[in-house]
């Protein structure tokens, strides 16, 4: 007797789900329902268009979309399309690994001007993801702030500050990368709240940002501590890391190169400036106490025409699915949300960590389907045959793996130079695809 599960979102988390449940051996089907037709979430909507390594961690989750008892069901939203609870009558397990979409809202005055962007949408953007691609972000300016110090912030910076050349191998669509090549921009400014210590980026992404050919990283050395101070053995390594690559960032020169990558810190955004679109940004210098920012009252103006703020993201609430408001989260007791439902990845933690992060995520869900289905030694439900008569029965047009499969040779095969694929941006365009065989 079969357990029949199905996934919600095909994210890292979805995948790593997937895979434990096949890995124990136990008889099982799994169901992915996708929003979009593409799968593999944040791997292709989010993880930087220059980091074409970094993505092919999707060719391991290939290997599990292949496998004899899972199928994939995109271009299906729950909550849209179908409902939760249709899932609920259809599967003995729903795992709900819906990621945490939104961005985290930049709560300052002018932040509703023109040229002012949350990271979620302009990284949606520049990847090529369905909900973004019309964003149309004018990089025609001299100078652009990111606000935050994680990999986010950085991938942004690094994007801006990146040569024609270097942006060939990427997969950004054809629009972004005529808008980064066009953009006159000379300054890139990461503003960080508090301190070279407390940024949450990663020494491999802030080493990269030294070797870009035509951006230098500069930081203020009056503005780097002694040392990290005293934390874990393996925190400390980490931070006293990050601390000499902004020390060598503070040996260069300025001049060295056409762009300019500065890293400031200690620096909180209090307003947007300008008029309808943004000209400029005021921020507040601040000093760190007991590990928070706190305000010195002291403010400076740096002028700027682009803001993108990656102060991070936030989960949305899934009708027929508790939301907990305060953490944006599904609320669960280690994955655990009700009989049969469970969350994974993003939704199930909240925003943080990197892709290898949501794989215990995905062997704890798959402990508790098994041990929950064989301790109520039930009979299944129907699973896969019954979603299928309800998509006919509404109509719904689905993308299968092989269909995405027809849609991803397109991209390869229209892709030029160097770059890995030419992405379809709209979802009638992949729809196309299909139509045309
Ligand atoms: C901009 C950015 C860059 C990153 N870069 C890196 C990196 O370089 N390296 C690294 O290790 N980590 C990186 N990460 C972190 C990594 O991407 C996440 O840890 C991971 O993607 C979270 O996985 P998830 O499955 O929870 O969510 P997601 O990857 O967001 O997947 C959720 C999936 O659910 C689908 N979905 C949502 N709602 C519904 C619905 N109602 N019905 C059906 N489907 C739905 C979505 O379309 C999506 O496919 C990055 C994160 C961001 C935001």
């Amino acid at each position: 007797m079969p357990v029949n599960v199905a996934i919600v979102g095909s994210g890292p988390a979805g995948f790593y789900t997937a895979a434990a449940l096949i890995d124990q051996g136990e008889d099982v089907r799994i169901d992915f329902i996708e929003r979009l037709p593409t799968p593999f979430g944040l791997i292709r909507g989010g993880v930087a268009a220059d980091h074409q390594t970094t993505k092919k961690v999707a060719n391991k989750y290939e290997k599990t979309a292949l496998m004899e008892q899972v199928r994939y069901y995109g271009n299906v939203e729950v909550g849209r399309d179908i409902a939760l609870a249709d899932l609920r009558e259809r599967y003995d397990a729903v795992v709900l690994a819906i990621g945490a979409p939104e961005d985290r809202v930049l709560d300052i005055p002018g932040a509703d001007k023109a040229g002012v962007f949350g990271a979620a949408a302009f990284v949606g953007w520049y990847n090529g993801h369905p909900d973004f691609c019309t964003l149309n972000p004018d990089l025609n300016v001299a100078a652009a702030a990111v606000i935050g110090a994680g990999n986010v912030a950085i991938d942004v910076a690094r994007l801006l500050g990146r040569s024609d050349q270097e942006l060939a191998t990427s997969d950004l669509p054809e629009y972004a990368e005529t808008a980064f090549r066009r953009s006159p921009v000379k300054d890139i400014y990461l503003f960080a709240r508090r301190g070279p210590v407390e940024v949450k980026i990663t020494n491999v992404e802030l080493r990269e940002v030294g070797t870009l050919t035509e951006c230098v990283p500069l930081v203020n050395a009056a503005q780097l501590p002694e040392g990290v101070g005293n934390l874990e053995d393996r925190e400390k390594r980490l931070k006293e890391r990050n601390l000499e690559t902004f020390k060598e960032f503070s040996n260069r020169d300025g001049q060295e190169k056409p762009k300019r990558m500065h890293f400031e810190f200690y620096a909180a955004p209090s307003e947007i400036l300008g008029g309808d679109k943004v000209e400029g940004i005021r921020l507040e210098r601040t000093r760190v106490e007991d590990g928070r920012a706190v305000g010195t009252g002291k403010f400076f103006d740096v002028p700027c025409g682009l803001v993108v703020s990656a102060i991070g993201y936030h989960g949305e609430p899934l009708d027929g699915a508790p939301f907990d408001d305060r953490r944006d989260i599904i609320p669960n007791d280690d994955g655990r949300v009700d009989a049969g439902l469970y969350a994974a990845g993003w939704i199930k933690r909240g925003p943080s960590g990197v892709i290898s992060t949501n794989r215990p995520d995905g062997v704890t869900a798959a402990e508790h389907i098994l041990n929950d289905f064989n301790s109520a030694a039930k009979e299944s439900k129907p699973g896969r045959e019954a979603l299928e008569t309800l998509l006919r029965e509404k109509n719904i047009r689905f993308v299968s793996y092989n269909d995405w499969k027809k849609i991803e040779a397109a991209e390869f095969k229209n892709a030029e130079g160097d770059r890995p694929r030419k992405k379809f941006t709209t979802i009638q365009d992949m729809l196309d695809v299909l139509d045309e065989r």
